[in-house]
């Protein structure tokens, strides 16, 4: 059996979906892509990722040889209802940068070993960010959307995709560069919100999963907490992610309709979860029933509670006006400012008069600008 063939069959084996091997020359054409949007592409070109020099994977690993690239079908299981709008499914499944004591990093760890059982060196993320969807269709194991995801004719674009650098030569696969879109369909660019998408173009600054995540002060050199309002009531009730573009996806149906069974642990998870809970956060239920599952991005109690406010202000429900009047009086004023503004949003009396409550009060200067244009909504 050739080594290429034991490797495909080992990460088969452990539950990938499928496997494609490349060789470790630059993607030229993304980094030039790159540094022509360098001004919506700062937080990963100049922050932590180092999304041009990856471009080159001997940059990251000096013997890189080869790349291989492994494909998990996330949505093999069900999504629970309770959860649908509010959290991507890529993050209900926790299969998405996973840390090492949880399975799918465990597996992702076991295959690292296995490759390197075989005598190779090996990197893989966080120390590598090749591009990798570019990869994978090098790799000959997916093919592109207008929407910009990745796809493997099985399991569409709910696929988590893992690069591998090694410094062995292997037999390479055909690459797949190609996006087989009906003809004519721009389902994903006219169903998204906030206009953030072009044919095989994203605007990360206008997309909600953007502003979910990166929204943070210091995440990256260009980031802030910051949403601007006309992006935050377009983020509808999602608090971690956004599915449009994927869900409107002619070639994700199938796999929308599978409709397999949820994992318990997500049942769990999802019977609990309850946004005045996110608003009002604890550190039991940050711990508990948010952190399992979207342990990735979100780097502090504030920003879910920013997040379930935009949600809350979004819903059309004055129900939820108490408990927006009680987050006035969280000790972060960045809660403070976007709980105003949800209730500025929602309307009515009570909403108006817990604004104006907290405004006399307010010291903080960002917070007092929130409640401002809160009243004068
Ligand atoms: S993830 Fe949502 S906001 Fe972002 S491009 Fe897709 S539909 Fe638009
Ligand atoms: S919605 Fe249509 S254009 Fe967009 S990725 Fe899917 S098939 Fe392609």
């Amino acid at each position: 059996m050739s080594l290429t063939r034991e490797i495909k069959d080992f990460a088969l084996d452990l539950g990938y979906h499928d496997v494609g091997v490349t060789t470790a020359e630059p993607f030229t054409w993304f980094a030039g892509e790159m540094e022509s949007r360098r001004e919506a592409y700062s937080w990963v070109i100049d922050g932590r990722l180092k999304m041009i020099d990856c471009a080159t994977p001997t940059s990251v690993m000096p013997s890189a040889k080869s790349i291989i690239v492994v494909v998990y079908d996330y949505a093999r299981e069900g999504f629970p209802a309770e959860l649908t709008g509010k959290l991507g499914r890529l993050y209900q499944s926790r299969s998405y940068v996973a840390p090492h004591n949880r399975i799918h990093g465990a597996r992702r760890h076991l295959y690292k070993e296995f490759l390197e059982s075989k005598g190779m060196e090996v990197t893989l993320a966080p120390n590598l960010n090749v591009p990798e969807r570019m990869a994978a269709a090098r790799a000959g194991v997916v093919t592109f959307g207008k929407n910009n995801f990745a796809y493997t004719k099985d399991a569409g674009s709910f696929i988590v995709l893992t690069p591998f650098i090694v410094d062995a030569e292997l037999e390479y696969d055909e690459p797949t560069i190609e996006a087989p879109c009906p003809e004519n369909c721009r389902l994903c660019i006219d169903a998204c919100p906030t206009g953030a998408l072009e044919p095989f173009k994203l605007d990360p600054r206008k997309c909600i999963a953007y502003n979910c995540f990166m929204s943070q002060d210091d995440y990256a050199p260009s980031t802030s907490s910051h949403i601007a309002p006309e992006i935050r009531e377009k983020m509808g009730s999602w608090i971690h992610g956004c599915d449009i573009c994927q869900e409107v996806c002619p070639r994700n149906q199938r796999k929308l309709k599978a409709n397999p069974p949820v994992n318990e642990f997500l049942a769990r998870i999802a019977a609990e979860f309850d946004l005045h809970k996110v608003l009002l956060l604890t550190d039991e239920y940050y711990e508990t029933v948010l952190r399992p599952v979207m342990y990735n991005y979100i780097r502090g109690k504030k920003y879910f509670q920013r997040n379930a406010a935009i949600a809350l202000g979004n819903s059309g429900d004055r129900l939820h006006v108490p408990y927006l009047a009680q987050a006035l009086e969280d000790p972060e004023p960045l809660v403070r400012g976007y709980s105003a503004w949800a209730l500025g949003r929602l309307g009515g009396t009570a909403a108006k008069a817990a604004v104006e409550k907290a405004l006399s009060r307010e010291t903080d200067e960002s917070a007092k600008g929130e409640m401002e244009s809160a009243l004068a909504m």
